[in-house]
């Protein structure tokens, strides 16, 4: 993805906007592929389940992320049902409470945690320890013994100061660890595109290129305290295509069978990452779970076949793609500007509540979002329009560029859809704004499920 700076984004886009946005024909009319199942519009107001944004503003406040919660269910299960002799991971770091934690549990997911924190989310919701792997290219031993005692499925190796780790700990508790070995492919995804190198340059697995990958295995076989569940390769988010994936499941499959050849040890199990990419915008076209499925399922029978060796038992990890779609940010407009551009044109700004505080992704990553007016129906002419926060950074954007109606003024509300991944859980209390309260919906109940950060939650921390 491309990244800026904080405070470095400038579009050169003047009053048109970027050639893949186009002026809308009814500036009232949601796009569906953007919104989750149970969003519509009724009289101009945004309703999700049946529940009305004017309701939710009126008794949660603004901003707040609203998930659909049937939506996030619906999604988790369209990834149980497209992979059904697989595991299916939730990626817990796209959006981890312990109301989403027992949702992914209720419809028969696994999950995947990287740090001790989302460990003791998920314990907290009672999440069955079986079916917890943790992750993490620097998991402390802290972190290792307490994954080891409560049980959990499997420990993802990302380096060899973690095989001794798990060596010693296993030895002290008298366990044997599960464990994969995170490679990595010499494959970077990207939106719309991939990139096959030779050598990689990251923080993250054993180089299947450079050699580590095998020797990494040599030494967990050789380990008594573990035992090799099979090979790690996640090849980087919002993916849309399947070419990546094919380059990176070839050289990881032909890990796997050399193994088996030259060590001896046929791994039960393979694991295939996740990253599927969602709509944010309509520059995107996601794949179905079940196109994926017979993608995937396809590229790894076919290697395997030319391989002359048995399918592994297989896994994925989803986040974004259960996650992202479910949920829209709701926010208060509180001023509007119109700005001079270079060349006679000019852009209108519209400051929300929130910003980079909720998601961060547009200053990180340049990620491009859409958003709707969504408290009335307008009759006024659309205009680019810039959605941008209250934060102490010119780079705090929600939404680079947007039509919106012109009469968009102070008090209205605007809806922000596709927020449901990366963007609580990367929310930050940045320039001590409070962090954003989380409400689900379902059947035309509103509940809190994570609630509004308070001065006074500040205050705890600063102990003076
Ligand atoms: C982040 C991550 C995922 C999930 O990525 P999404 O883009 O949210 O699907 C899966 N596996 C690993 C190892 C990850 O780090």
């Amino acid at each position: 993805m491309r990244s800026h700076e904080a405070g470095a984004i400038h579009g050169q886009s003047g009053d048109r906007g970027p050639a893949w946005l186009k002026a809308p024909e009814d500036v009232n009319q949601l796009v569906p592929a953007l919104w989750s199942s149970s969003v519509s519009k009724v009289d101009g107001v945004v309703t999700v389940a049946g529940e009305s944004v004017l309701d939710i503003a009126q008794e949660f406040g603004t901003p707040t992320y609203v998930v659909d919660e049937t939506d996030f269910r619906e999604r988790a299960r369209a990834f149980r049902d497209a992979f059904p002799s697989a595991d299916v991971y939730y990626a817990a770091k796209a959006f981890m409470c312990t109301a989403s934690a027992r949702w992914i549990a209720d419809e028969g997911l696994n999950i995947d945690v990287c740090s001790g924190g989302e460990l003791a989310v998920a314990l907290r919701a009672e999440f069955p320890p079986a079916r917890i792997g943790l992750h993490g290219n620097n998991k402390s031993v802290a972190e290792l013994r307490r994954a080891l005692e409560v049980g959990v499925g499997r420990i993802i190796i990302d380096s060899y100061e973690e095989i001794d780790r798990i060596n010693d700990l296993a030895a002290e508790l008298g366990v044997t660890a599960k464990v994969m070995v995170r490679v990595t492919a010499g494959v970077e995804a990207h939106t719309h595109e991939y990139i096959s190198t030779s050598h990689e340059d990251q923080k993250f697995g054993f180089s299947i290129t450079g050699g580590d990958a095998r020797e990494a295995v040599r030494r967990v076989l050789a380990s008594p305290g573990m035992r090799l569940l099979g090979l790690h390769s996640h090849i980087g988010s919002q993916i849309f295509v399947t070419d990546g994936f094919e380059v990176a499941a070839r050289r990881v499959l032909r890990l796997h069978a050399d193994i088996a050849k030259e060590l001896g040890y046929v791994a039960p199990e393979l694991d295939l990452g996740g990253g599927f990419g969602i709509a944010y915008t309509t520059q995107d076209d996601p794949s179905t779970p079940l196109d994926l499925a017979r993608g995937m399922l396809k590229i790894v029978d076919d290697e395997c076949a030319a391989l002359g060796i048995d399918v592994p038992h297989l896994s994925i990890e989803p986040g974004r793609a259960i996650a992202g779609p479910s949920t829209f940010t709701l926010y208060e407009v509180g001023t509007t500007k119109t700005v001079a551009l270079d060349g006679g044109t000019s852009r209108r700004y519209v400051s929300v509540d929130g910003g980079m505080s909720d998601n961060i992704r547009t200053a990180l990553y340049g990620a491009d979002y859409s958003c709707t007016l969504a408290s009335r129906a307008s009759d006024v002419q659309p205009v680019l329009s810039r959605v941008v926060g209250k934060h102490c950074e010119s780079g705090d954007i929600v939404v680079k560029d947007e039509f919106l109606p012109g009469d968009v003024a102070a008090g209205d509300l605007l809806a922000v859809p596709g927020t449901g991944a990366y963007c609580r859980s990367l929310a930050s209390t940045y320039n001590h704004v409070p962090r954003a309260a989380v409400v689900a919906v379902r059947d035309g109940e509103a509940r809190l499920i994570m609630r509004r950060e308070t001065e006074d939650d500040l205050f705890t921390l600063d102990v003076g």
